[in-house]
C-alpha cells in the first residue's frame, strides 16, 4: 500500500480560490466554508468562484451550413442531438420518477433520504476525520474547523488496486483502514492515542441510510464490484475492518459526495439548494421538504423542515423510456459490469464518454470512414479512449487540428490521420460532449422545477467532467435556457470544490449536535 500522492497541510480563511485551479486545491487545502458574523459581508467579500461562461463559437446543433461536413458526421449528429423538445421531455419524466422514488422504495430513482436535516451556521468546530471512498481516488483526511469560517485541512491520496474493487468485501475495507492507520501513524504526535477520532465517510454509491451514521449498500457502480458488501452496512463494515486493525476510529457519519458537496457549498453560498456531481460518476442531491417524502415512515420525529435527498439521479430511466441512447450507448451499456443500470450515468459521465467515443470511431473504421481503414491496439482496447482526451481535442483551436493529431497518433497510436480524420474526431467529440452537458442540464432543471426554486437557486457542481472539459458550462446554460426560458437565468451554477472531505467533516459535526 503505497501513498501515491500529497500529503499536505493548509489553511484558508473566507477567501475564495480562484476558478480553474484544481491541483492547486490541492497544495492550498481548502477553502472557506462559512457565512459566519466574523466574514465581512457578501459585498465586500471577493468574488466567489462563479462559473466563467467562456466564450464558445455558437453553432446551433442542427446547422449543417458553412464546411463541407463529413457524411459520417451528419449521420451522426442525427443521432447524438438533443433537441430541446427531447429535454423538456426528459425534464417531466424525470420529475415524475423523482416523485416516485420519495414515495416507495425499490423505485427507479432511489430517492435516498440522507438524514442530513441541518445545513451548516459557519460556527461548528473540532477536528475529524474524513474518508472519500468512490472518486478515482481514496482519500483520507484530517479536517479542523475552526469556526468563524476557517478550516484547515490535510489529506493523503492513494490508489484503490482493480483486484481490491472487485475482489472480496472484507479485504477492501480492510486496504481503507490500513490507508487510516498509515495517515494517522505520519502524524502520530497530532493524534492522542486515548481519544477516539470522529470519522465522516464518504461512500458515494446508492446507501440505502437507516441513520446518519448506517446504511446498506444497494449496489456498486463505477467500476466496484467487491464480494459481501452489498446488502450490509457499510458502517459496520469500515467499523469491523478498524477494529481488526486496531485504529482508535468511529464512524459517526455517512455521506454520499452529492450532499457533501451541497452542505460544503451552503456554508459559504446559503442559497445553495442542490448539489451535482459531474466527474467519473453522475449524481445530485438536494433539499426537499419533509413533508415531500411520504416512505419517509419516521418524518415527525425530526426535528426539522427539511432533508437532503440523495437523488441517485445516474439510474434514471434505464427502462430507456426516454433517453435518446443510440446504438454505441447500448454498446457500452451491454459490454459494461452493469448491463442496464446507471443509464443517466452512461450518456454522461466521465467513465463512459470516451468509451462511446471510441466505439464511434472504431464504427467509422470499419466503414472506410476514419483512418483510412487502420485502427491501433490501443483503440481496439476497451476504456482506453479516455474522456480528458476529447477535452483536449475539443480544446484544439489550431487550422490543421495538431493537437488532436498528436492525441491520435502519439497517444492512441493511429498510424496515419488526416485532417478530415481529424476534423470528424473533433466533431464526433463535440456531439457527445455536448449531449453530456444538455442532458446534465436537463436533470438540474427537474430538479429545480421539483423544489420550485425558479426564482432563484445556487447549485454547487462537483467533479472533473464539469471543471476541465471545454465548454461543459455553457453548454448545460444553453440546455437550461432551452428548457427553462428566461428562468434560466436565476439558476447559478458554481464550481463546488472538496464536498467529499470537508462536506463529511461538517456533516460529522452537525450530527453531534
Ligand atoms: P471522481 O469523480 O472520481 O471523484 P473527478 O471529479 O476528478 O473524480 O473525476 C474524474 C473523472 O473525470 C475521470 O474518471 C475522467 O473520466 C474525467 N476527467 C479527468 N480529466 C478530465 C479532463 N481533462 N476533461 C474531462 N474529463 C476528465
Ligand atoms: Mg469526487
Amino acid at each position: 500500500m503505497e501513498p501515491t500522492s500529497l500529503f499536505l497541510f493548509g489553511l484558508t480563511t473566507g477567501v475564495a480560490v480562484s476558478a480553474g485551479a484544481r491541483y492547486v486545491e490541492n497544495l492550498v487545502m481548502s477553502r472557506s466554508v462559512s457565512s459566519s458574523p466574523a466574514l465581512p459581508p457578501l459585498a465586500d467579500r471577493p468574488r466567489r468562484r462563479s462559473v466563467r461562461y467562456q466564450d464558445e463559437v455558437h453553432r446551433p446543433d442542427d446547422d449543417d451550413s458553412g464546411d463541407d461536413i463529413p457524411s459520417a458526421l451528419v449521420r451522426l449528429r442525427k443521432q447524438f442531438n438533443v433537441p430541446a423538445e427531447k429535454l423538456t421531455q426528459i425534464v417531466r419524466h424525470m420529475v415524475a420518477e423523482m416523485k416516485k422514488g420519495l414515495h416507495d422504495d425499490h423505485q427507479t430513482m432511489k430517492m435516498i433520504p440522507s438524514h442530513v436535516i441541518r445545513r451548516p451556521n459557519g460556527n461548528e468546530t473540532g477536528s475529524f476525520l474524513a474518508l472519500d471512498l468512490g472518486g478515482s481516488n481514496f482519500r483520507v483526511c484530517e479536517v479542523i474547523l475552526e469556526g468563524n469560517g476557517i478550516t484547515r485541512m490535510r489529506q493523503k491520496k492513494f490508489t484503490v488496486r482493480e483486484d481490491l474493487k472487485t475482489g472480496g468485501g472484507a479485504e477492501l475495507f480492510d486496504f481503507l483502514a490500513d490507508c487510516v492507520a498509515s495517515f494517522m501513524a505520519e502524524t502520530e504526535n497530532k493524534f492522542n492515542k486515548e481519544e477516539r477520532k470522529k470519522l465522516g465517510f464518504t461512500f458515494s454509491f446508492p446507501v440505502q441510510q437507516t441513520s446518519i451514521n448506517a446504511g446498506v449498500l444497494m449496489s456498486w457502480t463505477k467500476g466496484f464490484h467487491a464480494s459481501d458488501v452489498v446488502g450490509n452496512d457499510v458502517v459496520q463494515l469500515l467499523q469491523e475492518a478498524f477494529h481488526r486493525k486496531n485504529v482508535n476510529v468511529n464512524v459517526t457519519a455517512l455521506v454520499n459526495d452529492t450532499t457533501g458537496t451541497l452542505i460544503s457549498h451552503a456554508y459559504q453560498s446559503p442559497n445553495t439548494y442542490i448539489g451535482v456531481i459531474l466527474g467519473t460518476g453522475t449524481n445530485a442531491a438536494y433539499v426537499e421538504q419533509l413533508g415531500n417524502i411520504p416512505k419517509l415512515k419516521d418524518a415527525a420525529s425530526f426535528n426539522s423542515d427539511e432533508m437532503i435527498i440523495n437523488t441517485e439521479w445516474g439510474a434514471f430511466d434505464q427502462e430507456n423510456v426516454v433517453l435518446p441512447f443510440t446504438e454505441y450507448d447500448f454498446k457500452v451499456d451491454r459490454a459494461s459490469i452493469n448491463p442496464r443500470q446507471q443509464a443517466f450515468e452512461k450518456v454522461i459521465s466521465g467513465m463512459y464518454l470516451g468509451e462511446i467515443v471510441r466505439l464511434v470511431m472504431l464504427d467509422l473504421i470499419e466503414t472506410g470512414e476514419l483512418f483510412a481503414g487502420k485502427s491501433s491496439e490501443i483503440l481496439k482496447t476497451k476504456y482506453q479512449f479516455e474522456t480528458a482526451y476529447m477535452s483536449r481535442i475539443e480544446r484544439d483551436h489550431t487550422l490543421d487540428l495538431s493537437d488532436t493529431k498528436a492525441v491520435l497518433e502519439d497517444i492512441v497510436k493511429i498510424p496515419k490521420t488526416s485532417r478530415t480524420d481529424r476534423v470528424i474526431v473533433k466533431g464526433i467529440c463535440e456531439l457527445v460532449g455536448r449531449r453530456s452537458a444538455r442532458l446534465s442540464a436537463a436533470g438540474i432543471a427537474a430538479i429545480v422545477t421539483k423544489i420550485n426554486r425558479l426564482d432563484g437557486c445556487t447549485v454547487a457542481v462537483d467533479g472533473s467532467l464539469f471543471e476541465l472539459y471545454p465548454h461543459f458550462a455553457n453548454r448545460m446554460r444553453d440546455a437550461l435556457r432551452e428548457i427553462l426560458g428566461l428562468s434560466a437565468e436565476n439558476i447559478v451554477l458554481e464550481q463546488a470544490r472538496d464536498g467529499s472531505g470537508q462536506g463529511a467533516a461538517l456533516i460529522a459535526a452537525l450530527a453531534e449536535e
